[in-house]
């Protein structure tokens, strides 16, 4: 019986570990990948974390895990494919006696993780399963990803001063993507299928009164071009059928994220975006799940901000088994 099993090793996950490890607390960590460091891994540069400037994002996620090998903590190579609630002894006794139990005393059931290689029993889930960013699925977006081709302007926006990009989306993030990169870069095109944009109207204010923002309606991506670098976007007026081409440094894709929260679905609750709903301290709606990084209710995406949550979320955990004894 763990008392905590950590579902994904990005940098949530991998902080949750060490932190687990630290604490004295039965922990294993379940990783799908056979590396470490989540999303991370994928990232050519990270020049936003404090101690470990413009570091590759693999040799990154190396490091995370070194560490928490270092001390000691368990790692599987294994997909969780489910997550059931067992009943603890307390409640079954309650339930045949027909009396209600309280909240006290639902806190004492456990947790069977279900995982391609076998089956965990764990007092407490820590969900670290992250999210991923919606593709266009379109030429050249994967092939110059990490060249230009970039899912999020906080982490890269930065490279791209006094440079000309396109954000490709017409919601929040879009809108406040083109609003980031605008302080910095000389020119920013705004490319959206719609005559309308979905993002909140304070945003939109603030996006129409810049005068580097270019925004180019009822349009679609065709293609990204480029060599080893983004230098084109193709794109498609849905109304006219007129093809044209931006010269771009840089494409930013800004047309959804997906929380990998299926498995949790039915054990607790997920909003309509489907990130899990817990607040910085990681504490799920559901007793004994917790949650933390990319796939909970939050601000702001980042490597700080979900090892952040990994911290948080364990010392969650360890008041939760002292205050219910188990
Ligand atoms: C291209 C790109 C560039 C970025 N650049 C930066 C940057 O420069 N700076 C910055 O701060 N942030 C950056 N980010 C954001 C940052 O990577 C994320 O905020 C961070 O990785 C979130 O960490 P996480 O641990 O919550 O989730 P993730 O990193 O998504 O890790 C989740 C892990 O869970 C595993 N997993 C999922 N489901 C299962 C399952 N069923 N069973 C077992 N394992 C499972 C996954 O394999 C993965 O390893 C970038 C993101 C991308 C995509």
């Amino acid at each position: 019986m763990y008392d905590v099993v950590i579902i994904g090793s990005g940098p949530a996950g991998l902080c949750a570990s060490i932190y687990a490890k630290r604490a004295g607390l039965r922990a294993v960590t379940v990783e799908r990948n056979f590396i470490s460091g989540g999303q991370v891994v994928n990232t050519y540069e990270v020049d936003n974390y404090p101690g470990l400037p413009g570091i590759n994002g693999f040799d990154m996620g190396m490091k995370f895990r070194e560490h928490a090998d270092k001390l000691g903590c368990e790692f599987q190579t294994a997909t969780v494919q489910a997550i059931k609630k067992q009943q603890g002894k307390n409640q079954m006794l309650l339930q045949a006696a027909s009396i209600e139990s309280d909240k006290e005393q639902d806190n004492q059931g456990t947790f069977i993780v279900e995982t391609d290689k076998g089956i965990l029993e764990t007092k407490c889930v820590l969900a670290a399963m992250g999210a991923s960013h919606a593709k266009l699925g379109i030429p050249g977006e994967e092939e110059l990803s990490g060249m230009g081709v970039s899912y999020c302007a906080t982490c890269d926006g930065a490279f791209f001063k006094g440079r000309t990009t396109a954000v490709i989306g017409g919601g929040d993030v879009a809108v406040e993507d083109a609003i980031f990169l605008a302080r910095g870069c000389e020119k920013v095109y705004l490319v959206h299928r719609r005559d309308e944009l979905r993002a909140a109207e304070i945003l939109q204010r603030e996006l129409k009164s810049l005068p580097n923002v270019e925004i180019i309606w009822d349009t679609i991506a065709l293609s990204i071009d480029g060599k080893d670098q983004v230098e084109a976007l193709q794109i498609k007026n849905v109304k006219t059928g007129e093809k044209s081409e931006l010269s771009v440094d840089g494409v930013f894709v800004a047309v959804g994220i997906l929380p990998q929260s299926e498995l949790l679905l039915d054990v607790t609750v997920c909003d309509e975006k489907g990130y899990v709903v817990a607040g910085e301290d990681g504490v799920c709606k559901t007793p004994g799940i917790f949650a933390a990084g990319d796939i909970r209710t939050k601000k702001l995406r980042q490597i700080i901000t979900a090892a952040a949550d990994g911290a948080n979320a364990i010392t969650s955990v360890q008041e939760y088994l002292l205050k219910n004894k188990i």
